[in-house]
C-alpha cells in the first residue's frame, strides 16, 4: 500500500524540490503542527473512556466557557512546536498573549498562529471538530516576537491548513500551490495524500448561516438568503439547500469537497464586536486555503486576505466558498452601501422610515 501512496513527509520534500531556494525548517514546522494534529485526533477518538470531555471552570480571553479539550489541544500545540526552532513565537485562541519560545530553546524565523480545537461546543455531541493554523514569516528571526509582529494581512501566510477529526482524520494544507488534503491512517500514524488539487466548484445551491441570527443581520444578507430560500419561484430561479454544523473546520471541509457558500457575517447584535470569527487563526488560514482551492473569501466587503490585523483576537465577518456566489454577495453590499448614501434620509434605515 505504501507504494501507490504518498506520505506528508514526501510531499513536502519533493514540493521542496521544485523550489530550490526554500529550507527545510518550514518542513520540519508542517511536521510538528501535523504530530499535534495527530496527538489531539487520538484524544479526540478516545472521547469518554479518557474523562476529557465536558467543560472546565476556566474562561478564555474571548470570555468563552473552556472546554477540557480546549485546553488540552492548546498545551498539545505548544509543546510540539516548543522545541523545534522554527518558530519566533505563537499566538493561540486560548491565550491573551503571544507564547514566548522558552529560552532554552532556539528561536526561529516563523510565527504559528492557531485555534486548536475548533467548534468545540460540538465536542460533547460527537460531531467533527478540527484543528486551524496559520503560519507567517517573523520580521526578526530569532528574536522573541513581540504582539504586532502577528498583525500581518493573510495574504502574507506561507502555510496555512486544518486538521478535521471526523469519521477520518484528514489534514487539508496550502503553501502558496494548491490546496492538498491528506487522511490519516491511524495505525500507521502516517498523513497521505488522498485529495491532491482540492478545487471548489464555481457555482453552488447550497448555503450555510446561523439563522438565529437573522434579526441582526444586514440589508445585504437578508436579502440574499431570502432570495435562496425563495428557491425556483424566486429571482434565482432555482432552489437551495441550507447547512449548518457550527464547526468552521467542518463547513469549510464540507464547501471544499463539493462547493457552497459559509456566512457568518457581521451583523449588529454586539457592535463593537463586527462578526464572529477570528481574523487571525480562523478567517485568515480558511480564507487562504479558500482562494488556493479557486474559491473566494471576504468579510462582505473587501477580500479577507487584504485585511490588516489591529489586534490579535480580533473578530471579523467571513463569507467564503463559490466564487459566484461570494461575489453577488459583495455586489449585495455594494448596493446597499449606493442606495444609504444616495439616499441617506429615505433609505430603509433612514430618518424618514417611521413616517412613510
Ligand atoms: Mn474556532
Ligand atoms: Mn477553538
Amino acid at each position: 500500500m505504501l507504494a501507490d501512496r504518498t506520505t506528508l513527509t514526501q510531499f513536502l520534500i519533493e514540493e521542496r524540490r521544485r523550489h530550490p531556494g526554500a529550507s527545510g525548517e518550514f518542513n520540519g514546522l508542517i511536521l510538528d503542527v501535523a504530530l499535534a494534529c495527530k496527538a489531539i485526533s487520538r484524544e479526540v477518538a478516545s472521547g469518554a473512556l479518557t474523562g476529557v470531555l465536558g467543560g472546565n471552570a476556566t474562561t478564555n480571553v474571548q470570555g468563552e466557557t473552556q472546554k477540557k479539550l480546549d485546553v488540552i489541544a492548546n498545551d498539545v500545540f505548544l509543546r510540539a512546536n516548543e522545541w523545534g526552532g522554527h518558530l519566533a513565537g505563537m499566538v493561540s485562541e486560548e491565550l491573551e498573549a503571544p507564547y514566548p519560545i522558552p529560552a532554552k530553546y532556539p528561536k526561529g524565523s516563523y510565527l504559528l498562529a492557531f485555534d486548536p480545537l475548533d467548534g468545540s461546543s460540538n465536542i460533547d455531541v460527537n460531531v467533527a471538530v478540527g484543528s486551524i493554523f496559520s503560519i507567517l514569516r517573523a520580521p526578526n528571526p530569532g528574536a522573541d516576537a513581540a504582539a504586532g509582529d502577528f498583525l500581518q494581512p493573510g495574504h502574507q501566510q506561507v502555510c496555512a491548513g486544518y486538521a478535521i477529526y471526523g469519521p477520518s482524520t484528514m489534514l487539508v494544507l496550502t503553501v502558496g500551490n494548491g490546496v492538498h488534503g491528506f487522511t490519516l491512517d491511524p495505525l500507521l500514524g502516517e498523513f497521505f495524500l488522498t485529495h491532491p488539487g482540492i478545487g471548489i466548484p464555481v457555482t453552488t445551491s447550497e448555503f450555510a448561516i446561523n439563522a438565529s441570527n437573522s434579526r441582526f443581520w444586514e440589508p445585504a444578507v437578508t436579502r440574499y438568503v431570502e432570495e435562496c430560500l425563495a428557491g425556483k419561484s424566486g429571482p434565482r430561479g432555482k432552489d437551495f439547500n441550507m447547512r449548518w454544523i457550527a464547526s468552521l473546520v467542518a463547513e469549510t471541509h464540507r464547501v471544499l469537497m463539493r462547493g457552497g457558500v459559509f456566512l457568518y457575517p457581521r451583523d449588529t447584535r454586539e457592535p463593537p464586536q463586527p462578526g464572529r470569527l477570528r481574523l487571525l487563526y480562523e478567517a485568515n488560514p480558511i480564507a487562504f486555503i479558500v482562494e488556493q482551492a479557486g474559491g473566494r473569501a471576504s468579510t462582505g466587503r473587501e477580500r479577507v486576505l487584504d485585511t490588516v490585523p489591529e489586534a490579535l483576537h480580533q473578530r471579523i465577518g467571513l463569507v467564503f466558498g463559490s466564487r459566484e456566489e461570494v461575489a453577488r454577495i459583495e455586489q449585495y453590499h455594494r448596493d446597499h452601501n449606493l442606495r444609504e448614501f444616495d439616499a441617506p434620509l429615505f433609505a430603509s434605515r433612514g430618518l424618514f422610515r417611521a413616517a412613510i
